[in-house]
């Protein structure tokens, strides 16, 4: 039986992760902004639903929310840093403030979050770290560029964290799906930056596909839950996995072109030594 700690737990991946733990029989400590969203949950899974209230932007219970956590149930064996938004806008429109809150939700929040667990999966030789990404924070594309950074961000800092908590027996997974049928392109939950008419032809016609996409995304979270934890459970656990068929096709496209731009340099890279 694990222990998970569960961010952004009300919704979409988060919601349908905390369920495929609880079909397993595990237990959830599920943390949502607005925890009476999980009220169903709890009901229906009597004593193995935690419903914490916690906004990952507030470092202060972040840590309260890891002791809570550890004081019920005496360890955590799975993180998952979900909660987060989009955001769409050219780089030229996307304001500081919009970048800053961005990274306070898909990269602040999560280190803090992490720093905050590892202690206590060290003490227990085991443990895994799952990091919510996205194929944008593989590669990235017009109008998604402050999006991509934050997520950027968060897979840097878990290759790294990887390779450090690997000899304590404690696996970190970054999850990068395509588009999935969440609330992630509703009107809710989709922030745009105010745009400007110059960059109307590159990035005009996301900022009407992506909520025109909503309800009609072609991932389904209940797999993709399923998939986390068949990763998870994996002797090889991947620290990258993409989910959904726009997601495969896309980081192929990407890695190709990757390799072919840097076989076309590659002997200037190489002329540059003393
Ligand atoms: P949803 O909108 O369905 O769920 C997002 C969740 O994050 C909600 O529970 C929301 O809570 C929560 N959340 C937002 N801001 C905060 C905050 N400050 N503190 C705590 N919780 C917060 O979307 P998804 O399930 O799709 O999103 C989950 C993750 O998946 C995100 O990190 C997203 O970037 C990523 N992702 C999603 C894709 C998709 O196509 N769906 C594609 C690629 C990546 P509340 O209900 O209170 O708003």
């Amino acid at each position: 039986m694990k222990v998970w700690l569960i961010t952004g737990a009300s919704s979409g991946f988060g919601r349908a992760i905390a369920e495929a733990a609880l079909e397993a029989g595990d237990t959830v400590v599920a943390a949502a902004r607005r925890p009476e969203a999980l009220d169903d949950l709890v009901a229906a899974y009597p004593g193995r639903v935690n419903a914490v209230r916690l906004d990952v932007t507030d470092q202060a219970r972040i840590s309260a929310v890891v002791a809570e956590a550890v004081l019920w149930h005496g360890r955590i064996d799975v993180l998952v840093n979900n909660a987060g938004r989009g955001l769409v806008g050219a780089v030229e429109e996307t304001g500081d403030r919009e970048l800053r809150d961005l990274m306070d939700l898909h990269f602040f929040g999560p280190a803090a979050l992490t720093r905050a667990v590892l202690p206590h999966m060290r003490r227990q030789g085991s443990g895994a770290v799952v990091q919510m990404s996205s194929m944008g924070g593989r590669f990235s594309f017009a109008g998604v560029g402050g999006y991509s950074a934050t997520k950027f961000a968060l897979e840097g800092l878990s290759e790294a964290l990887a390779a450090e908590v690997a000899p304590f027996g404690i696996k970190v997974l970054v999850v990068e799906p395509g588009a999935f049928r969440t609330a992630f392109a509703g009107e809710r939950a989709l922030l745009q930056s105010a745009a400007l008419p110059e960059y109307e032809a590159s990035v005009g016609p996301l900022r009407s596909d992506l909520p025109g996409s909503d309800g009609k995304q072609p991932g389904d979270p209940a797999k993709a839950a399923a998939a986390i934890i068949r990763a998870l459970d994996a002797a090889e656990t991947p620290l990258r996995l993409p989910l959904g068929n726009d997601a495969a096709d896309a980081v192929a496209a990407s890695l190709e072109g990757a390799r072919a731009e840097f076989a076309a340099w590659e002997d200037v890279a190489r002329g540059t030594d003393f």
